[in-house]
Parts: C-alpha cells; sequence; structure tokens
C-alpha cells in the first residue's frame, strides 16, 4: 500500500504544537514587499554548512536576514500583520489549532512584552473570527541570555494570558547552558499553570531529557530525537505520555541526521512513544507542516493511519482546556472523513 499524497495530506484537517513566529524573517518579506529593505550581502554571511550544532542554526537565521531589519519595522501593526499572515498560511493547508511561538528579544524590548502580545492576540481573534482557525502562543526563552531574563519572560508570559499564552518553551543553547540554570524561571510558570516544553535532545544527549523532565516539569520536548539512546527514558516518555515535537526538516538541516531515512522517529514511534510532526521554522527552512508529514510518509512508507495517528497526538498533546481538546479530537476524526 502507498503512502499518502501531498494533496491527500494537505486537506487533512490539522494541529501544529512546535512552529516559531520567526518575526525577523516575516518582517523582512513583509518590508520586501514594499522595496523597504536592504539586499541580503552574500560577502557578510559565513556559510552555515561550515558550523555545527546550535551555531549552525544561528548562522542558517542571519544568512536569512542580513541586511539588517530595521527598528521601525518593529511596529505593534507589523506584528499584528505577520501574526495574521502566518495564522492565514496554516488555515489555506487546513490547520485547526496551531501554537505559535515568539521569542525575539528586539520585539519585546522595542515594543514592551504587553504590546507585542497584544498585537498578536487582535491577529489570533481576527484569524479564529475569519477562518475557524484557533490558536495559543508559546513564549520562548533563550537559554544563553540567562536565568535573569528568563524570569522576567515567564513573568510576562503569566502576565499576558488573557491576549492567549498557553505556555512557555526553553529555547537555545542546549550544550552549554543546563535545564539546572531556569528550574527557578519555570517552576513560576508551572504554578501559574501554564505549559511547559523544552528543546532538548536536540544538541545534547538523554540526560538534557531527563533533566529537562525532572528539574523543569517539561510536558512536552521540542524534538527530543536523542532519547532513542536511552531505553530507560524511551519507557518513561511512553508511560509518562511525554510528547516529542519532531520537525524533520530542521533536523536534518542542522545536521542532526545524515539523511531522513537515519531519522530515529520510525523508532520512536515503535517505541510507543508519542510523537508529533511539526515545521518549527518554516520560512528560514522552505517547508510546512504539510510537507513534512509527506516527507516522513515517503520516507517511512507511512500510511493514512499513522499520519492520521501522528496528528491525534498533536491534539492530545496541546496545550488547551479538555472540553477544547474533545472538540479537536472529534474535528480531526469527521474532517479527516471528509477530506
Ligand atoms: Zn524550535
Amino acid at each position: 500500500m502507498s503512502h499518502p499524497s501531498l494533496e491527500a495530506i494537505r486537506r487533512l484537517p490539522k494541529v501544529e504544537l512546535h512552529l516559531h513566529l520567526e518575526t525577523s524573517l516575516r518582517l523582512r518579506r513583509l518590508a520586501e514587499r514594499h522595496g523597504d529593505v536592504d539586499p541580503v550581502e552574500p560577502h557578510l554571511v559565513a556559510d552555515p554548512a561550515k558550523f555545527s550544532g546550535y551555531d549552525r542554526l544561528r548562522r542558517l537565521r542571519y544568512a536569512s536576514r542580513a541586511g539588517k531589519i530595521s527598528s521601525d519595522l518593529y511596529s505593534a501593526e507589523n506584528i499584528e500583520q505577520i501574526t495574521y499572515e502566518l495564522l492565514e498560511e496554516a488555515s489555506s493547508q487546513h490547520l485547526r489549532y496551531v501554537e505559535v511561538r515568539v521569542g525575539g528579544r528586539r520585539g519585546f524590548s522595542l515594543l514592551g512584552a504587553e504590546r507585542m502580545l497584544e498585537a498578536m492576540a487582535r491577529a489570533r481573534m481576527r484569524a479564529e473570527d475569519e477562518f475557524g482557525i484557533a490558536s495559543g502562543f508559546i513564549i520562548t526563552i533563550v537559554r544563553e541570555r540567562g536565568p535573569e531574563e528568563a524570569e522576567q519572560r515567564v513573568r510576562e508570559a503569566i502576565a499576558c494570558r488573557p491576549c492567549g499564552v498557553v505556555a512557555v518553551d526553553l529555547a537555545g543553547d542546549e550544550s552549554n547552558y543546563p535545564p539546572a540554570l531556569f528550574t527557578r524561571a519555570l517552576g513560576l510558570a508551572r504554578e501559574a499553570g501554564l505549559g511547559i516544553t523544552v528543546h532538548a535532545g536536540e544538541f545534547a544527549g538523554p540526560s538534557s531529557i531527563w533533566t529537562s523532565i525532572y528539574q523543569l516539569g517539561a510536558h512536552r520536548l521540542g524534538h527530543g530525537i536523542r532519547a532513542v539512546e536511552d531505553p530507560e527514558l524511551l519507557a518513561y516518555l511512553r508511560e509518562h505520555e511525554v510528547t516529542l515535537e519532531i520537525c524533520p526538516s530542521s533536523n536534518m538541516r542542522l545536521g542532526l541526521v545524515n539523511s531522513l531515512g537515519g531519522h530515529p522517529l520510525k523508532k520512536l514511534m515503535a517505541a510507543g512513544v508519542p510523537v508529533t510532526i511539526n515545521s518549527d521554522d518554516p520560512l528560514l527552512l522552505g517547508t510546512d507542516l504539510s510537507r513534512e508529514l509527506h516527507l516522513v510518509a515517503e520516507t517511512f512508507q507511512l500510511r493514512m493511519n499513522q499520519i492520521a495517528e501522528l496528528l491525534h497526538n498533536a491534539a492530545r498533546a496541546a496545550f488547551v482546556p479538555d472540553d477544547v481538546r474533545d472538540r479537536l479530537q472529534q474535528g480531526l476524526a469527521t474532517g479527516r472523513a471528509r477530506a
């Protein structure tokens, strides 16, 4: 039996949990449409392939926006517009619910967390009205900016819950900034009832995942693919339903796996770990959720029911109240039957 086509996957109702707003890239694209941006200056850009691990991600991001983005672009109107466009694009590939993460320092310092998130909230309401797509926001804490800034971000996230903030995410340099530095910050978030997701098991091994769970109370893991190295950890993730947010193109581009065929996705699925598929940085990587699902379907010869299971896992792990989750699950099932 062959795997489903890209078109069939595009028609399916979907849920995505790991998607960065990519503020600077989207602002750049917005400015380019108005012919209002300096061209990228290739001689200023180092080749990302010459770097490895997290440094490669940093270089990739830099390469795509060299030529600078002026501070004027960080207006509330533009933030609302780029969020609206992201949700419009998500809805056009039939996402029913998406969690959008945001953590760029410039936006937060130039506009302030409140104005930034209020602008995003306006886009969220408009998109829900116009396209019927629901969404939540995740505030990303960047490890290398230290524990103090992390605490500040968490306090802002808690204060801005009415804007649709559902969780905090710990991201950044996993190898050099261990989870213990952020126990206090993430403890505050947990006490306030926010969801916790941690980028872990991406650039560092299983111990980084264990500590993310035990010291930070992670409900979900960004990537987490190196869990495959530790059978005890796999059993733990399965038993406690700690969901992995796997982003196949991102994993490949950052050199975590040599080819998609060598990606541990199938092993993780076989071990009963709840896994989801996500696009991570779709503009940077030139992808979207439908393409990512199709890529894994093609590589691992997944059938439609296995794709549906991945989407069902995403609905189950979404940071939403139980009644919303039930509606989401029902929507996936009936939408699938119709697609
Ligand atoms: Zn990410």
